[in-house]
């Protein structure tokens, strides 16, 4: 009950932030009274016993709101629990609402929400990152002490490092997809957001592992105990030698990162450069795949399967579709769903669609021969610090698209990747480093990613 009334607090005096799009303030008062009386009567602690988190609005809660920060679905209550809704309440945890983010977790910065952007709690001029802002900031402000988000091409990772905290996307398939809100259903993962390794790896313990209501997830953490345990000193490490010497990556950061890896050989370390041939296909095959699966997913708001009905006479029901559709999403989605809707067109099908699909199985099988000779990968998260709302990068999709490029690979190929927040720079705004590490092996990723912030 303290720990709830805490973090209410904290949340009411950072309000101007707007992480939240509402806080179950009573509701969690009372599963905290709840979870105190268990403890009186002597019954066991139960894993996330009293631990207060905040979930993007993405997740289904049963008998609350779950927007995706989009005026189409802003009066849509869940009628379900997500998988990993159901798996935290089960555990003891205390849902205090639900966080702000792009609209239908497509953005980079926070500013595509239909309910306004999110401020970076270290400087509220900047953009915390996005898509899963509102759930970074709420870890950043120390307004809840995990929060869940989603991930698709970095919205987990890349408001970690925009906001110094750590963000985890595990495995394609590590965490049930059960009541997520799809985005593009062969990228989507669930992340945490948390302030040190072990937050978010014990949440991933506790809603990670098999479904019945999603056939993707497998059983992951099994093998990456016995493969890993203790030897994370031996580890071989790569890093795209093309991804440092991008002219798009701040110099400040590419130092920092080539001090450290400096000091990880010193530590006793092997890291190698190596050269990634496909390193400039990654942002377009992501793009081209990502909006062809989401013109599928976002098909069923039209007001009538789902999402807001407005008035209107038209009795033509295509035209009806047209005119939910045009009033309930907004800009950045409408672009989203035209381009996919574009590449998967008869005309343009194999051009796009088929092509971003075959290099996407060579970037695979590219990344296999990767991890047949190292353990990781590390390189920097996103190319520069947080930059400012309502900057140039929202004008220009593409490049905003760009700053993507170190993220999107790993949902690309489904492998694990964290951001640790190690640096600071020298205008004062953290940022981290990426580590990503072959399919399923979230517990070495663990034991690296301790190792590392032990030794910065
Ligand atoms: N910025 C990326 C995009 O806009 C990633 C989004 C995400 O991971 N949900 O698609």
């Amino acid at each position: 009950m303290e720990a709830v009334r805490h973090y209410i607090g904290v949340i009411q005096v950072n309000e101007e932030l707007n992480a939240w799009l509402e806080v179950y303030a009573d509701e969690a008062e009372v599963i905290a009274n709840e979870l105190d009386k268990e403890i009186k009567a002597g019954l066991p602690l139960k894993p996330l016993h009293g631990v207060v988190i905040g979930l993007k609005d993405v997740i289904c809660y049963r008998g609350h709101t779950v927007s995706a920060a989009s005026k189409i679905l802003a009066e849509f209550t869940s009628i379900y629990n997500a998988t990993v809704t159901q798996r935290l309440l089960e555990a003891g945890a205390i849902i205090i609402g639900r966080n702000n983010c792009d609209e239908f977790a497509m953005g980079s910065s926070n500013e595509n929400s239909a309910f306004g952007p999110v401020k970076n709690a270290v400087d509220h001029s900047r953009v915390p990152g996005g898509s899963s802002g509102g759930s970074a900031v709420a870890v950043q402000a120390g307004m809840c002490m995990v929060s869940l988000g989603s991930d698709t091409g970095g919205s987990v990772r890349q408001p970690a490092d925009f906001c110094g905290i750590v963000g985890l996307k595990p495995t394609y398939g590590a965490i049930s997809r059960h009541g997520l809100i799809a985005y593009a259903s062969s990228f989507d993962q669930i992340g945490i957001f948390g302030q040190s390794v072990d937050d978010v790896f014990s949440v991933l313990d506790v809603i990670g592992g098999p479904d019945d209501y999603d056939s993707t997830v497998q059983q992951l953490s099994k093998f990456g105990k016995e493969l890993y345990a203790g030897i994370p000193s031996l580890a071989r490490i790569a890093y795209f030698k093309n991804a440092l010497e991008d002219p798009a990556l701040d110099v400040e950061i590419r130092d920092a990162i080539m001090a450290f890896i400096k000091k990880l050989t010193a530590a006793g370390f092997s890291i190698e450069p190596i050269d990634f041939e496909y390193f400039d296909h990654i942002v377009p095959t992501y793009y081209v795949l990502t909006t062809a699966e989401a013109s599928s997913n976002l098909s069923r708001y039209d007001g009538v399967k789902f999402g807001s009905r407005l008035e209107t006479d038209e009795t033509d029901l295509s035209n009806f579709y047209k005119i939910n559709r045009s009033k309930g999403f907004g800009k950045e989605v409408k672009r989203r769903i035209m381009l996919g809707t574009f590449v998967l067109s008869a005309g343009y099908y194999d051009a796009y669609f088929t092509k971003a699909q075959q290099v996407r199985r060579l970037l695979s099988e590219n990344t296999n021969s990767i991890f047949a000779e190292f353990d990781f990968i590390i390189s920097p998260t996103v190319p520069t610090t947080a930059f400012k709302i309502g900057d140039s990068k929202n004008a220009d999709p593409v490049e905003m698209f760009l700053a993507d490029i170190y993220t999107v690979f790993a949902n690309l190929v489904g492998i694990p990747s964290i951001s640790i927040p190690l640096f600071s720079h020298s205008s004062g705004l953290p940022f981290g480093l990426q580590v990503m590490s072959s399919r399923g092996n979230e517990l070495a990723l663990q034991r690296l990613s301790k190792k590392f912030v032990e030794i910065k």
